[in-house]
């Protein structure tokens, strides 16, 4: 099922200091042959590499063995670890970002997760996105990658609540709600943020990761109905899955 035929130089060790306790999901993000990908990841002067990667037709590739550091995420947060690369497993999913995941491809990822999962021990909650991890900087697996259909396979967090009320509310001018208890939310499910009380450039970067994971009817980084009722949700599983 998993092809060992491609090989990456771009790894090395694990730092010790953190457990393997995420998976963060990718796409290639380019209109290329799966060749070019391959070429990419084979080249050391590229630098990135990925454990794994799953071409269209649904087959898996390991670029990486999972004992060691694939250089996927770059510089990362995640829940106060700075090093993701240290503490995770990344897979790619070839796609450009501007078409539908193939269900031969979400059929393959489906079964790696489950696999990895029971391999080493990562808990359901710690399977991510890449724009979850870098918020200044990625946005992928993006607004189309369908996380809910990862969860009714019991991978990942999602919220069922109403994804479609977008009134807006504004931060302490209506006492609907503080900034403060936003951001700590935030904060808490995972996502680097500095409590400032504010509503700052970081704060809506945060929201629109938020958003394209959790509500990607509109990814617009403003707190409405929607946003803060499915933010409590998300939160709140989180806090359970954690202490569970
Ligand atoms: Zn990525």
């Amino acid at each position: 099922m998993i092809s060992h035929k491609y090989k990456s130089p771009n790894f090395n060790e694990r730092n010790l200091s953190s457990a393997l306790e995420y998976i963060i999901i990718h796409y290639t993000g380019v209109k290329a042959p799966f060749s070019d990908i391959c070429k990419w990841f084979e080249k050391s002067s590229s630098k990135v590499s990925s454990h794994y990667v799953i071409d269209y037709d649904g087959k898996i590739y390991s670029f990486v063995d999972i004992k060691y550091r694939a250089w996927h995420a770059g510089k990362s947060y995640w829940n106060g670890n700075k090093d993701i690369n240290s503490a995770s497993i990344g897979i790619e999913i070839h796609n450009s970002g501007d078409e539908d995941f193939l269900k031969d491809q979400l059929e393959s990822l489906i079964y790696l997760i489950k696999f990895l999962m029971n391999e080493c021990n990562i808990k359901y909650h710690n399977v991510i996105g890449h724009s979850d991890v870098s918020v200044n900087r990625k946005i992928d697996p993006g607004k189309r990658f369908p996380w809910q259909t990862l969860f009714m396979e019991g991978i990942g967090v999602f919220s069922n609540r109403d994804s479609y009320n977008y009134s807006r509310l504004i931060p302490r001018e209506d006492n609907q709600f503080f900034i403060e208890d936003i951001q700590q939310m935030l904060k808490n499910i995972g996502y680097e943020l500095n409590i400032t009380n504010k509503f700052d450039d970081d704060t809506i970067r945060v929201i629109r990761a938020f958003q394209r994971h959790w509500r990607s009817s509109r990814v617009n980084g403003l707190i409405d109905i929607s946003t803060k009722d499915i933010l409590l949700d998300i939160h709140s599983q989180f806090n359970e899955a954690r202490v569970a």
